[in-house]
């Protein structure tokens, strides 16, 4: 890193799936010169550890088009440079309570108007789809034929290597940098260096939260722990449709050599991004294995190969917090995905580069840090599950 500052269009922080999608997008619109900085190194955060599920449910219309247009450009990328692992695998969704039965039936209704071909299925079909599963005390199941997956370290270093050859500055491995305001903008300083730029982007996931209040701009961002595990049935699992409960999260997919990825199924606990633990609670592993016996018998007996946990940034409405920051001239954020960032990212940088380049916000609507009053940006709201319900719901 040269030890004088480098004058930058854009410096980006982070990069998970977002600021590397983000670093990609704004190259792709034509912005000269962009910085995108790693204090790790890129995927070191929670995009490391998601299990890379693309779901239409629990969102509203606005966050499902998202869904539906990062899955198209994952889908490109995977086509086109062979990186990323998309695939389409279908999902089904069993709703166990009245509750939860009553919230599936309005969102098949609300798929079936946007005519995806979801609908709900009998025991039949899900016998056919799931023959590891027992869904007899399911109230409601959906299935979601369009439903994909994919991996989201490889879909995040895909998109670290599309902004290299596009001309981005990658950088990492200084350690958090020193953030300044200065008359001509924003300097970042880490070790051995330093930028400036008149637009720097935090894209930190859960580590945007005290980065922003550290900077005296405060926003409604909470951090909290998800953690996963992964399973070795025997005999080894065929693809399947990828399994959720919507009351606690509980998502069990398929994984290359007959594997099971499972995450969820357990309440979210906050956390601390600077010292969280990255191995899987023993208490979630338990958890998981008793959720088994009762819901997927046929794969009781299996083996967990391995457990991990990551650090998410959760908000007040569960949309997340995506543009410029009122107040701060130059500073945005791209952050706040309660949990569900991968399967929104792509979209996310294109409309931000997009709207970045027209100085027009209006694509990103419903995820403005401007939506929340001066009062309330520095509250801490709660984790995922309270959050990820107020979107869901409407
Ligand atoms: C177990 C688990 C399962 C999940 N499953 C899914 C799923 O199926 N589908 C889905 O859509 N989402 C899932 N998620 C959520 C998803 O992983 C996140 O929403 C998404 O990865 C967030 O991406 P990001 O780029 O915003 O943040 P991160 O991936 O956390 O990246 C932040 C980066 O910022 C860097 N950083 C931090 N501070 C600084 C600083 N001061 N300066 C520079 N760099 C800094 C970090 O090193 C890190 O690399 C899951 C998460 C977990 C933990």
């Amino acid at each position: 890193m040269p030890s004088a500052p480098s004058r930058h269009d854009v410096v980006v922080l982070g990069a998970g799936i977002m600021g590397c999608a983000l670093a990609h997008h704004l190259r792709r619109e034509g912005v000269g010169s962009v910085v995108l900085y790693d204090g790790v190194h890129p995927c070191a955060g929670a995009s490391g550890a998601s299990v890379g599920a693309l779901s239409p449910f629990p969102w509203d219309p606005w966050e499902r088009g998202l869904v539906r247009e990062s899955a198209q450009e994952y889908r490109e990328i995977s086509e086109k440079w062979g990186l990323g692992a998309y695939r389409e695998c279908g999902g089904l969704w069993a709703a166990r309570n009245e509750k939860d039965a009553r919230w599936l039936e309005r969102q098949i209704e609300l798929a079936r108007r946007e005519g995806d071909g979801t609908e709900a299925v009998g025991p039949e079909v899900v016998a056919r789809l799931l023959p590891a599963g027992d869904l007899s005390g399911a109230r409601v199941v959906a299935h979601v034929p369009h439903e994909a997956l994919l991996s989201s370290s490889e879909m995040t270093f895909a998109y670290a290597e599309l902004a290299s050859q596009a001309g981005v500055d990658l950088r990492w491995g200084w350690g958090a940098p020193a953030v300044e305001r200065h008359s001509d903008g924003w300097r970042v300083r880490a070790l051995g260096g330093e930028f400036s730029t008149t637009s720097l982007v935090l894209a930190c996931g859960a580590w945007t939260g005290p980065l922003l209040r550290e900077l005296g701009q405060p926003l409604p961002l909470s951090a909290f722990r998800a953690e996963g595990c992964r399973l070795r049935p025997g005999p080894l699992a065929s693809p399947f449709p990828t399994y959720h409960e919507p009351g606690d999260g509980l998502l069990v997919r398929s994984a290359p050599g007959g594997r099971l990825l499972v995450t969820g199924g357990a309440p979210s606990l906050p956390a601390d991004p600077a010292s969280a633990n990255p191995a899987a609670d023993f208490a979630y592993l338990e958890t998981i294995a008793g959720r088994f016996q009762d819901v997927l018998p046929g794969w009781a007996g299996s083996n967990v190969e391995g457990g991990w946990a990551g650090v998410c940034a959760a908000t007040p409405d569960g949309h997340p917090l995506v543009g410029p920051i009122p107040g701060a001239p130059g500073l945005f954020v791209a952050a706040g995905f309660n949990g569900s960032g991968v399967m929104r990212a792509g979209a996310i940088a294109r409309r931000f580069a997009s709207a970045f380049v027209a100085g027009s916000w209006t694509e990103l609507g419903p995820a403005l840090p401007s939506r929340f009053p001066e009062g309330v940006r520095s509250e801490v709201p709660a984790p995922r599950s309270e959050s990820f319900q107020a979107v869901s719901t409407e």
